[in-house]
């Protein structure tokens, strides 16, 4: 790899003109990521279009500079970041933002890559339509196809890749080629459907420029309540009874644990607080919707209480108690612990997924291997067990030491301990919603089998051969494992 030339941005300016690139002043924001990720970028731009766009793409190459997208920024494995060697260009999507299309007919839209969830929604509620991907961030469509974004409502509606409908892409190659298909069918069996290179590859195969995506009916009535387990061996019977009995009116189960959702009462004293005083160990958040119309419309709170109400009957119970209230009041304490976890200390985060039938065993387990070797931590797990996911997130209090710089070598040994568990015993995935990223680097070449990983990198060669784009290494020559991270 070649140093950036001293005309970077005199070239850049050439190319994109004075709005099209990020002053230093601007920089902060985008050089930081939100968990991990920092470091410096010989440019950061902001192309107007996708001619712009390509012909950046294309000098790139000519000189070969490394370069990568950058959505809203809000990623959490430090992809949407620049390393600190000053050679990478950012590419910002933040001018690329038009809703282009939107066809209630057909329920699908298609977007810019830098437009907003909240905007994409915004533009879909006059036709009472919405993207039904929900999470307590504000990601670009970009940024959400190159992260497979799930979400808390995985479970009714599927993730980003079960509601694209079509893609237009620019390749890292010498012509920055456009692939576009953006005709927005459903069925189109004509040869490769190819815009699933690009869903959860984190932008190392080519950058996207448009979405065409799926809408979906905004629910006109939904009901919540929070369920109390009599168990934790009793989390998957509970859903699946109420999936059996609701069909498609349910649209999320989130699990929430004690501690977790302590730390959301500590730190959000406004919240609502369900139990009094006396939080459970473990409670699902359950949610239904319709948009059924009102002809037709259920008693979604009866049904839910007659199927709740019956599980908590007898001697083999699965509910312990439940309780019935407003949604909204539900979701703020569930969206309210990420920030309370990370008021109570570090946090070692992790976003893994196994089979919902195996969540109970892998949490005995996981808990059992933190007691016995990582005594100090206090787990604040949460996330969508309707799906199999967990947030399986651990606190160092500030209180008890060695001090943060002197934590990482403990760090990177849970870590390994608690991958090596999730992978080998469970079978699941290190990295379930997340995606790739530096952070989690060393753990694809790890736990990733070698088959695996090289038809990854024989993809990404075809890709993009000068190995240009993204913040990922897909090794090309022997795939022999790596050593774990450091934290
Ligand atoms: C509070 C919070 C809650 C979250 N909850 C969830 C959750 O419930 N479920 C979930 O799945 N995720 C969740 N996330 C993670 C995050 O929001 C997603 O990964 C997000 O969709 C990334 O979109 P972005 O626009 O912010 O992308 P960025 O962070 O900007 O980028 C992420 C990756 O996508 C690539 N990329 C960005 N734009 C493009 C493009 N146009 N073309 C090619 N590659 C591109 C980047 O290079 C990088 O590799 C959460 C994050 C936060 C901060």
């Amino acid at each position: 790899m070649t140093a950036v030339p001293s005309s970077l941005l005199r070239d850049l300016s050439a190319l994109l003109g004075p709005k099209g690139l990020i002053s230093d002043a601007d920089r902060a924001p985008y050089e930081r990521g939100y968990r991990y990720g920092a470091g410096r970028a010989a440019a950061l731009i902001r192309p107007a279009d996708v001619d712009q766009l390509r012909s950046v793409i294309r000098y790139c190459h000519a000189q070969d500079i490394r370069f990568f997208a950058q959505g809203a920024n809000t990623g959490l494995v430090g992809a949407s970041t620049p390393d600190d060697s000053e050679e990478q260009i950012l590419i910002s999507l933040g001018h690329m933002t038009a809703i282009e299309t939107l066809d209630p007919l057909d329920r699908s839209m298609t977007v810019q890559a830098g437009a907003r969830l909240s905007a994409i929604n915004a533009a879909a509620a006059p036709h009472d339509l919405f993207f039904p991907i929900d999470l307590g961030a504000d990601p670009s469509i970009g940024g959400m196809v190159a992260t497979n974004t799930g979400g808390s409502r995985m479970m009714r509606y599927g993730d980003v890749r079960r509601n694209l409908l079509g893609l237009e892409v620019v390749l890292p190659d010498q012509d920055a080629t456009l692939l576009s298909n953006l005709t927005g069918l459903r069925k189109d069996n004509s040869g490769l459907d190819w815009k699933h290179l690009f869903v959860g590859t984190s932008g190392a195969f080519g950058l996207v420029t448009r979405a065409r995506i799926e809408l979906h009916a905004v629910p006109r009535r939904t009901a919540a309540a929070l369920v109390v387990p009599q168990t934790q061996a009793a989390v998957p019977h509970i859903i699946g009874l109420l999936e059996n009995a609701l069909g498609d009116s349910l649209t999320a189960c989130e699990g929430m644990s004690r501690r977790a959702m302590q730390a959301a009462f500590d730190h959000n004293p406004a919240l609502r607080r369900p139990f009094g005083g006396d939080i459970p160990d473990y409670a699902i958040l359950v949610e239904l919707g319709t948009s059924l119309s009102d002809r037709i419309m259920p008693d979604l709170d009866g049904i839910l209480v007659d199927i709740l109400g019956s599980a908590c009957e007898g001697p083999a119970a699965l509910v312990q108690d439940v309780l019935f209230g407003r949604a909204a009041d539900f979701w703020a304490i569930r969206h309210s612990i990420s920030d309370g976890v990370a008021a109570m200390g570090q946090v070692i985060a992790f976003d893994i997924s196994v089979q919902r039938s195996a969540l109970p065993a892998f949490r005995a387990a996981a808990i059992d291997l933190i007691e016995r070797e990582f005594p100090q931590l206090i787990l604040c797990d949460f996330g969508h067990c309707g799906d199999g996911g967990d947030h399986f997130n651990l606190v160092w209090p500030n209180d008890i030491g060695p001090a943060r710089e002197d934590r990482a070598p403990m760090i990177a040994r849970l870590r390994t301990a608690l991958y090596d568990l999730i992978t080998t015993e469970f079978h699941g995935s290190f990295s379930a919603e997340h995606g790739l990223g530096p952070y989690n680097q060393g753990f694809y070449d790890r736990l990733k089998s070698a088959p695996e990983r090289q038809l990854t990198a024989a993809i990404k060669d075809r890709m993009d051969p000068k190995n240009l784009v993204g913040n990922i290494r897909f090794e090309r020559g022997s795939l022999s494992p790596a050593p774990p991270p450091t934290a």
